[in-house]
């Protein structure tokens, strides 16, 4: 597979980054280690599309319910119109799609809203059609050019709708077979003579409720922030997002059951994939009583990665970027919660999406490369999602034999978030240009590279990126996760090991470190300009920048003794 990498376009540079060698090596060498490239989701943790239902929303079942209550002696006027299109979206380049995710209104489903869903998780299996999305807009709409497919035309009362309409609704909701006797508190008499006037509606409730992920480094169930929940009952959808305590408020309302389930948006400008398909992570949790659902998301589930690097990058955005005041990742970050896989690599921030205008004419042969690659089924999505960072998931072994025992998984999702997120601050900084000779130089070494090649030319990209990225992630990573002491030695210890990171990452750390020096994590970024693309220009930068008073010396020593 390596030889695919001497194909040095940019385009397959972005692909290549994302999922073969991946840019970002974590650990070690695991001699031995092999998984299945698919992680198959257990079948307690997912779930299936049952049969078609009746859509009780459609313009003409809400027909049929209003002419039948007036049949049987309603007189309230109900005007059923077309309020809302049930459709079908086709995209078919990386520019179609960016245009659906980018409208953060449109719920995107990745499987048909009309029909039964047995079991709970995530979509246990890729189906046929991976890259169509479902969804429902408003009648008025303004469609972008995206190949797409109106499934039904519906009424769906809203908020302000009258009793006659919502008793219209549930009228359309018993006579299409919708409502089960668990859906209501008292069950509606079975005559419609006496149906249309029982004005007792179940009560409207407005799903509320808190979700939080276990954090297996303190054992602690920490709030799932900023996250998009939805609840939804056929297409009528209501989303909101959690706030930082995990809290969410529906602001629709339902009168009967509805189903729950989180889309892994993120308000902070970013979203997490995990499932096989172009829709973001999605999470069902069943149909529940619509007076709101509240669950933690434990280590074993499918959705315990997704939950996790969805916080680690929370954290990176809303607590790190300010506290270091460093540059902020860039505004609609794609990360990809990929599965395990037999390399030693674990993440990477190759950041296809944020280079996709630059190079868009390139990445459209990506879709040929994917072609080429076999054993890979979540690729064929991948090339329209273009994923920003990827992080790997791990299996048990991984934690077990790991060499530092304070590893777990909560601690690896924050280790690699951190560390991606703050190649994504020089990627705000350097701009796509620059980061696509950073990537095609670790696809041309087939990783990082070791310091025989020296650390010039290509390399330097490599040396000046990783150095930031393996110390900005260590310096920040105990502060944010840990009950472990900020300078855990385990952690420092591994940036002294020349054969894995020739950078040396600990140059920076000692900068940090040293009385009398005044250099931080910002002064260090300030200076990785689109112009430092060697390790020794970045010294020369921090010397200048900061060497005044005879600093310059202790900086010029402080490499010097690492071999700059
Ligand atoms: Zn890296």
């Amino acid at each position: 597979m390596k030889k695919r990498t001497f194909i040095a376009t940019i385009a397959v540079a972005l692909i290549a980054g994302a999922s073969i060698f991946v840019a970002c090596s974590k650990e070690d060498s695991r001699n031995g280690y092999a998984k299945s490239d698919t992680d198959p989701i257990s079948e307690e943790d997912c779930f299936t599309i049952g049969d078609q239902l009746e859509n009780a929303y459609s313009v003409t079942n809400m027909q049929k319910a209003y002419d039948t209550l007036r049949a049987h002696g309603m007189t309230d006027i109900v005007d059923v119109h077309c309020t809302h299109l049930y459709v079908k979206f086709y995209p078919e380049t990386p520019d179609n799609y960016h245009k659906l995710i980018s409208d953060t209104t449109l719920d995107l489903f990745d499987f048909p809203l009309d029909h039964e869903i047995i079991g709970q998780g995530a979509l246990c299996s890729k189906p046929d059609d991976y890259n169509v999305l479902y969804t429902v807009v408003p009648v008025n709409y303004e469609f972008p050019d995206v190949r797409h497919e109106i499934l039904e035309y519906c009424f769906i009362p809203d908020e302000n709708a009258t009793e006659a309409e919502e008793k219209v609704e549930m009228e359309s909701m018993i006579l299409t077979g919708n409502l089960t006797p668990d859906d209501t508190i008292s069950t509606p008499p079975s005559n419609p003579d006496k149906r249309w006037n029982w004005f007792r509606l179940p009560a409207k409730k407005h799903p509320s409720g808190n979700f939080t992920v276990t954090n297996t480094e303190n054992g602690a169930q920490d709030p799932l922030v900023n996250t998009r929940v939805v609840a939804f009952r056929l297409v009528k959808i209501s989303h909101t997002y959690t706030n930082d305590n995990g809290n969410y408020y529906q602001p629709k309302g339902f009168r009967w059951k509805c189903l729950y389930a989180i889309s892994f948006r993120n308000t902070n400008s970013f979203s997490v994939w995990g499932n096989t398909t172009i829709a973001p992570a999605f999470y069902y949790m069943g149909r529940r009583d619509n007076g709101g659902y509240s669950t933690n998301i434990g280590q074993g589930s499918v959705a315990f990665p997704w939950a996790t690097i969805n916080n680690a990058a929370c954290k990176y955005i809303k607590d790190i970027v300010p506290a270091e005041n460093v540059t902020r990742p860039p505004y609609n970050l794609r990360i990809w919660s990929a599965p395990s896989m037999p390399t030693s690599y674990s993440g990477n921030a190759v950041m296809a999406n944020q280079m996709r205008s630059v190079y868009a004419p390139a990445v459209t042969t990506l879709s040929a490369f994917c072609d080429a690659l076999t054993g890979f089924p979540f690729i064929a999505s991948m090339y329209l999602v273009l994923p920003d960072i990827v992080i790997l998931n791990q299996d048990e072994d991984y934690f077990t034999n790991h060499h530092d025992t304070n590893m777990n998984p909560t601690r690896y999702f924050y280790k690699n978030v951190i560390h991606e997120m703050s190649h994504a601050s020089h990627f705000a900084q350097v701009g796509a240009p620059y980061w696509g000779q950073y990537v095609n130089a670790t696809v041309a070494n087939g990783g990082y590279g070791d310091d025989s090649l020296g650390w010039h030319g290509m390399n330097g990209f490599i040396g000046v990126g990783e150095m930031w990225g393996y110390f900005f992630e260590n310096w920040n990573l105990n502060n944010y996760i840990s009950n472990l002491p900020n300078s855990n030695y385990n952690n420092r210890i591994q940036l002294f090991d020349r054969n894995r990171y020739w950078f040396r990452p600990h140059i920076l750390d000692s900068l940090c470190r040293r009385d009398g020096l005044d250099i931080t994590p910002q002064k260090i970024l300030n200076c990785m300009t689109v112009d430092v693309t060697t390790v020794g220009a970045l010294k020369e930068r921090l010397k200048l920048n900061y060497g005044t008073y005879g600093r310059d010396i202790i900086i010029e020593s402080i490499f010097n003794c690492y071999g700059f």
